[in-house]
């Protein structure tokens, strides 16, 4: 099917719709690598909790461990104590009764690992009896704390103090003591069981940790009984503004919490626990490094992986968006040349007019829009008047010049962009004027005289001493089946008749009204 190039609405080479392959190839590659780093978050973010979830319980589980082993401890030697004291309340003591008293404490202390001592003061804060053999030859209780609180306070439940170093060979012990009475219910002393720290301490041992992990018991007022890592300096001190005793014990009495540490500053779990039947608290820490120590090694690898992949795809891309572009560049090439093809093939060399390939395919086409539209279309043959002598007088070279300057008034005077010039043979031209009457063609036809004529070609072999042209008119609306060749005919012997007028004229010959009509232009 013949291409419509002298349509208007058609641009010869114009750009092709097609996708928008390299934008799409970008926006693939920039997707697949985010959907690559997307999931990689994925994967290593649920890693990371489940690691963390994991640690947690396992944190829970050493805490539990740790609650139950205080609680068992100083259970034991809360039970030995009360059946002492309600002993000692029955039967009291005194120089009679102290031996057996010392026997009975010295079998009980062998009973328990856990026990330093058991120790009996009277109401002075005075030694009376211990599980040792022999007592302390001077001093007293009175000023310690435990021996205080039993003092004023009249309750029977045990209190547990502060560590202290035992007055008897000044080992570390935790302090658990229950008030003794008389049978009158009156103040008779303190009974005194010694809790080794390094009963704790061998316990908070046995787990496996971390160098910079934390294991600790507390009072619950925050005084620090036991620590692993053992630091002597520290027994006594009050953890009561850390977070654990602030922000977690208030409202939970066990549980977990990510803590940083002010003394460090390193971020551990920790796992807390307070004891049901003492006042105490049980805490074992994991540094975060350790707990994410694998973790990190898994997110290393995985992001190596990744990172690999995502400058393979980026480099696929780009190399892929290169040869996209060397493509585009080749076909723009190839479009140019073809259009430049295009135009030769369509177009004469001399004068740069459409040639009568392009004319013929122009009729065809002309003809159909006619028809379809019923509008009328005209057709304007011109021939320079005596050029065989203007090519006799000046030569075949300027001929040649001469046919190039009138091809630019004919040109200059097609003013719409469906008008086709054409040189249509040697020194014969012919306009194409769709949609355009014949008074429309008559119109232009003699802007073209004019325009040739203005140019002031001398000619010395033409009447008037310059170059002219005669033309000839056509306009019909077409029909389907119409002949392109009788068209050409009428508007070629239109211009016959110019010729035999005396040329540097138009003639019109139009079938619009009927008959036929002749017009000829004023010679001027
Ligand atoms: P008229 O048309 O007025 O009757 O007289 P004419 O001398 O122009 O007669 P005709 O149209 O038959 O002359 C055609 C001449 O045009 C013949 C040839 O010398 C010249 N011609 C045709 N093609 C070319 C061309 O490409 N270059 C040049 N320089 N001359 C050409
Ligand atoms: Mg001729
Ligand atoms: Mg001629």
């Amino acid at each position: 099917m013949p291409t419509p190039i002298h349509d208007p609405h058609y641009a010869p080479g114009g750009p092709l719709k097609r996708l928008p392959l390299r934008k799409a190839a970008v926006m693939f590659v920039a997707a697949v690598c985010l959907c690559l780093c997307g999931l990689l978050y994925l994967q290593l973010e649920q890693s990371r909790r489940y690691d963390l979830s994991l640690a947690e319980v396992a944190s829970s589980n050493l805490t539990r461990a740790m609650a139950q082993q205080a609680q068992d401890t100083f259970l034991s030697a809360d039970l030995v104590m009360t059946s002492l004291v309600d002993w000692i309340q029955a039967d009291g003591f005194g120089v009679v009764r102290n031996p057996r008293l010392q026997r009975t404490f010295a079998r009980r202390v062998q009973a328990l690992e856990q026990l330093h001592g058991l120790f009996l003061f009277d109401k002075n804060g005075q030694w009376v009896v211990t599980s040792f053999d022999d007592l302390p030859r001077r001093g007293g209780v009175a000023d310690r704390d435990y021996f205080k609180f039993h003092q004023q306070n009249p309750t029977l439940l045990a209190h547990i103090g502060p560590a202290i170093r035992s007055r008897q060979n000044g080992e570390w012990i935790i302090p658990i003591s229950r008030r003794v009475n008389d049978q009158h219910g009156e103040f008779q002393g303190v009974l005194l069981a010694g809790i080794k720290l390094a009963y704790f301490d061998q316990f908070f041992k046995s787990f496996s940790l971390d160098d910079n992990g934390v294991m600790f018991l507390a009072l619950s007022d925050g005084t620090l009984l036991a620590r692993r890592p053992f630091e002597e300096a520290r027994i006594g001190e009050s953890l009561a503004h850390g977070d654990i005793f602030q922000k977690y014990l208030p409202h939970a009495s066990f549980g977990n919490g990510m803590i940083r540490s002010v003394v460090d500053n390193v971020i551990r779990l920790y796992g807390y626990r307070q004891l049901d039947a003492y006042p105490l608290v049980v805490a074992a820490a994991t540094p975060k490094e350790t707990i994410l120590r694998g973790w990190y090694a898994n997110a290393y690898q995985s992001s190596v992986i990744v990172a690999l992949v995502v400058l393979g795809v980026g480099l696929f891309g780009w190399v892929f968006v290169l040869q996209v572009r060397n493509g585009e560049l080749i076909e723009a090439d190839l479009r140019t040349a073809q259009e430049r093809l295009e135009v030769i093939a369509t177009h004469d060399s001399l004068t740069g007019l459409a040639n009568r390939r392009l004319f013929e395919r122009a009729l065809d086409i002309e003809f159909a829009r006619g028809a379809r539209q019923q509008s009328s279309l005209s057709l304007i043959m011109l021939d320079i008047d005596f050029f065989k002598r203007y090519n006799d007088t000046y030569g075949h070279v300027a001929g040649d010049q001469c046919l190039a300057e009138v091809a630019r008034a004919v040109k200059s005077c097609c003013h719409r962009k469906s008008d086709l010039a054409v040189r249509y043979g040697g020194e014969e031209f012919a306009v194409l004027l769709p949609d355009t009457d014949i008074h429309g063609a008559f119109t232009i036809a003699e802007q073209i005289r004019h325009s040739v004529k203005d140019k002031h070609i001398i000619h010395s072999g033409a009447p008037s001493g310059s170059l002219t042209v005669s033309l000839g008119c056509y306009a019909f609306i077409p029909e389907d089946g119409d002949s392109v060749e009788v068209f050409i005919e009428r508007a070629d012997a239109a211009l016959y008749q110019a010729k035999n007028f005396g040329r540097n004229r138009t003639v019109v010959v139009s079938m619009e009204g009927s008959p036929e009509v002749v017009v000829h232009s004023e010679v001027c």
